[in-house]
């Protein structure tokens, strides 16, 4: 199955695909973590993401639609992925429906996780991620055993430097202005499926879980 994981900035889009993909044995590709891995490796890429990134902009649409086309024809996603963070606009939708049906596939569902703007910037002021496997931690909602270590791995917790308030508000719009319109393609072609992500991580998962075995209805 090839499904995509919607939500604003904080929804906690990285958060399920993580359990989703270990559950549903498919690979998380997270478009966010390629740009910042590409920084890491301090590609021209990488270099070119983090100028938009610190402002709170998008990355220019053809050099998200490189780097995750690259990713996806590797052979681990050649017949299921769920993606996260990818896409963000009509023009990345469009461009990944026929970069599918190239061969012979298509999204089955688009997962959306709705959750009050109040609760995303409590969300992301708290944010934690660790450095080796990239999983989310909260200061508050969900802190690591041992403060600054991830559980699973044992890696570095850092602080991203795109959750400072004055970017989380800049992500925030663009993400009403250029994301959220884009449901529509989705909702038109009968795969929008809609999560209420403002209960606990498990509630959250149960819930996509219980979508993703349900026919479409709307
Ligand atoms: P996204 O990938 O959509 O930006 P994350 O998965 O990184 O979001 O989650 C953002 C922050 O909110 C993290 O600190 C994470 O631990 C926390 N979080 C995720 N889901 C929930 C939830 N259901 N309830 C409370 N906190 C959550
Ligand atoms: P979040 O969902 O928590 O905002 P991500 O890690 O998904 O964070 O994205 C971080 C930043 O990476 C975005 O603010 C944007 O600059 C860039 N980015 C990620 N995915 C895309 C995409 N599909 N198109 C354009 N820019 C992207
Ligand atoms: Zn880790």
């Amino acid at each position: 199955m090839y499904a995509i994981i919607l939500g604003a900035p904080g929804a906690g889009k990285g958060t399920q695909a993580d359990i989703l993909s270990q559950e549903m044995n498919l690979p998380h590709i997270a478009s966010g973590d390629l740009f910042r891995q590409a920084l890491e490796a301090r590609t021209e890429v990488g270099l070119l993401a983090k100028s938009h990134m610190d402002k709170g902009e998008l990355v220019p649409d053809e050099v998200a639609i490189k780097i995750i086309l690259e990713r996806i024809n590797q052979p681990d996603c050649a017949s299921d992925c769920l993606l996260d963070g990818f896409p963000r606009t009509l023009h990345q939708a469009e461009v990944l429906d026929q970069a599918l049906e190239e061969r012979g596939k298509s999204i089955d569902r688009a997962i959306y996780i709705e959750v009050p703007n109040e609760v995303l910037v409590k969300r992301l002021s708290g944010r934690l991620l660790c450095r080796t496997c990239q999983a989310a931690y909260h200061i508050v909602n969900s802190p690591p055993k041992i403060p600054g270590r991830c559980d699973k791995c044992g890696g570095e917790l850092y602080r991203r430097s795109d959750d400072k308030e004055e970017t989380v508000k800049e992500r925030l719009n663009v993400f009403f202005a250029q994301t959220l319109p884009m449901l529509d393609y989705y909702k038109k072609q009968g795969k929008l499926i809609k999560v209420n992500g403002n209960q606990e991580i498990q509630k959250v998962t149960e819930e996509i879980l219980s979508a993703l075995r349900a026919p479409i209805s709307s």
